[in-house]
């Protein structure tokens, strides 16, 4: 058993320990469901009042007392009638629903109509810790004794099967570990990232917002934002020119009918919005820019002279995404993909990617993202329903995405069943400066829709035969980047992706003619710089510039003004340092081209 599977049943067991705390506080507690997630876990209560932070140290008093009893977790089957009854006389009114789910269904799990997967089981095991009897399949610790250290982290509110048609329940996050020494450090490392959350970043910086007019999971970039997205985009530019990109511009909506053209109407609706009439035909807001691509490529006849063909966009796109689901810039209903179809024969495949993970690992180093690794997708071959294409054509493609993995020395995992319907795909994941996983790049082989579509090339021989395409998302999701970015940083961006680069301070009303001089003098050589003019004193300013995380702060007094030299202050650093002018600019005009 691996070192996360045990700490992954010392949590779960956890999770039933504070159940059990909490009925001993509260009898008429109801029980949702207490899964394990990362790093900890958690449960879902309906109780007779609505839970404050001062409750916590209460539930984990009761916790302690059931760890020092050493109470057992005593397992039992039962028949799933037997059971129903006994959670019926418990007043367990959830517990009852997700029997009566198991028994119909075969499953607890809420899945679409006509989904007959799941075995009827006729059997349940329960599980009782003192007075609590939970619905469980196990495993759990032998007693509560062995939960080493646990912590209650924080309360929340949760739709009772995540449907807000459903009543509030109450969640309690905790979490457990080995060892004080680990539960400090993941304390420790988690204040960090509430201090580096994005949603609060993105405000204090004006970054981003959102507004309830405009509606939810429609994000607002303010003019700092908007730096961000033109910057990764730039350098985005910048390394596919060096390699032959060709970019266009396409629509943000199109026909239906081109969707059910490409296969997407039938696999893909339910993360696209309703459709609406204009004129008399239906269009819908696009979820992807794929099938523009695709008609961009038809648009001539294409020979193999022509391969590789590589159309870019940062195309905005619109998809459903449930509204719990939705959280600041990480997941949106409107995002940018910066998006590439590459074309090319079967014996370009192989080239193709090579060239596809240098320039990604070229985008990584630019932002300082040293830690990452790839997860394969590939199918499901118990699943027929949803793929395209025969058992053969998959296991060709998903193999020689593994061979170009390991060629290239990458960190990788295999997902199977996580393939889109038309291809196996590579993901790039991102670990940031405090381990935190992030979705970034994708570059996703698609064997078939070349064909469905009738695109073609003419190859060596003169016979029409048909292209192999390859969807890029560079980064995936400027938005998502953007938030990652915010977090990586914790603001503090690197000068090349600071929306102000310099700040120039006055310290005199008789000095603010001289600042805004020398601020046209940077933004004629094309840095991004701002005059602090307030009648304010130094101190305060600097105090501001360093709250917005500006990397260069110029403080202008007389001394400057009569003086051949400026006075810089450095993010972060409390001393001040003098430095020509000239040198200055040469300084900052290098770390804005190497992006160092
Ligand atoms: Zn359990
Ligand atoms: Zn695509």
């Amino acid at each position: 058993m691996s070192n996360q599977e045990k700490l992954n049943i010392m949590r779960h067991s956890a999770a039933h320990v504070m159940a059990a705390a909490v009925l001993k506080l509260f009898p008429d507690a109801k029980f949702g469901i207490g899964p394990t997630i990362e790093d900890g876990f958690y449960y879902d209560f309906e109780l007779p009042r609505n839970l404050s932070p001062e409750d916590l140290p209460k539930i984990e008093q009761a916790m302690s007392e059931i760890v020092k009893n050493k109470e057992k977790f005593a397992g039992q089957e039962l028949g799933i009638d037997q059971a129903v009854k006994l959670f019926k006389d418990l007043k367990q009114d959830y517990k009852v629903e997700l029997l009566n789910d198991l028994k119909q269904k075969g499953t607890t799990e809420v899945k679409e109509e006509g989904q007959e997967l799941f075995e009827k089981p006729d059997k349940v095991s329960i599980y009782k810790l003192g007075d609590f009897v939970d619905l469980c399949r196990g495993p759990h610790l032998r007693h509560a004794g062995e939960v080493k250290v646990f912590k209650l982290t924080s309360i929340a509110g949760a739709y009772w099967r995540g449907d807000e048609k459903n009543p509030m329940l109450q969640r309690i996050y905790g979490t457990a570990w080995e060892n004080q020494k680990e539960l400090d450090a993941y304390l420790k490392n988690r204040e960090e990232a509430t201090k580096r959350d994005h949603r609060k970043l993105g405000k204090e910086l004006e970054i981003f917002m959102f507004n309830e007019n405009i509606g939810k999971g429609l994000p607002l970039l303010l003019p700092n934002g908007r730096v961000l997205r033109e910057e990764i985009l730039k350098l985005e530019t910048e390394i596919e020119n060096r390699v032959g990109y060709e970019r266009v511009w396409t629509p943000h909506i199109a026909k239906s009918d081109l969707y059910k053209l490409t296969g997407h109407w039938e696999h893909y609706r339910e993360c696209m919005f309703s459709p609406f009439g204009v004129d008399d035909e239906t269009y819908v807001l696009r979820p992807m820019t794929c099938p523009h691509h695709y008609m961009i490529y038809k648009n001539k006849s294409r020979s193999w002279r022509d391969l590789p063909l590589r159309i870019a966009e940062d195309g905005t796109c619109y998809r459903y995404e449930k509204s719990g689901e939705l959280g600041g810039l990480a997941r949106v209903r409107c995002l940018t993909i910066d998006d590439a179809h590459i074309f090319v024969t079967p014996d370009q495949v192989k080239d193709e990617y090579r060239l596809l993970i240098k320039m990604v690992q070229q985008m990584f180093e630019a932002f300082k993202l040293k830690d990452y690794y790839v997860s394969l997708s590939t199918h499901d071959p118990k699943d027929k329903k949803k793929y395209i294409a025969d058992e053969a054509t998959w296991n060709k493609a998903e193999k020689s995405l593994e061979e170009i993995l390991k060629e290239n020395k990458i960190k990788y995992e295999l997902c199977p069943g996580e393939a889109a319907f038309y291809g196996p795909k590579l993901d790039f994941i991102v670990h940031d400066v405090l381990g935190r996983e992030w979705q970034m790049s994708t570059l996703q082989i698609d064997f078939f829709m070349a064909e469905r579509l009738g695109l073609t090339y003419v190859d060596k021989k003169g016979n029409p035969a048909h292209p192999i395409i390859v969807h890029r998302g560079f980064t995936g999701s400027l938005e998502r980047t953007i938030a990652m970015l915010i977090e990586h940083f914790a603001g503090a961006f690197p000068v090349w992706l600071s929306p102000t680069q310099i700040k120039i301070i006055s310290v005199g009303a008789d000095h603010i003619e001289h600042c805004r001089e020398l601020a046209r003098e940077f933004m004629d050589i094309g840095a991004r710089v701002q005059v602090d003019d307030m009648n304010e004193t130094v101190g305060n300013k600097i105090r501001k510039a360093e709250k917005e995380r500006v990397p260069y702060m110029l403080v202008i007094g007389d001394k400057e003004i009569g003086g051949k030299e400026l006075s810089i202050r450095e993010r972060g650093v409390k001393k001040t340092y003098k430095i020509k002018k000239q040198e200055f600019i040469d300084k900052i005009l290098k770390q804005i081209k190497e992006r160092s």
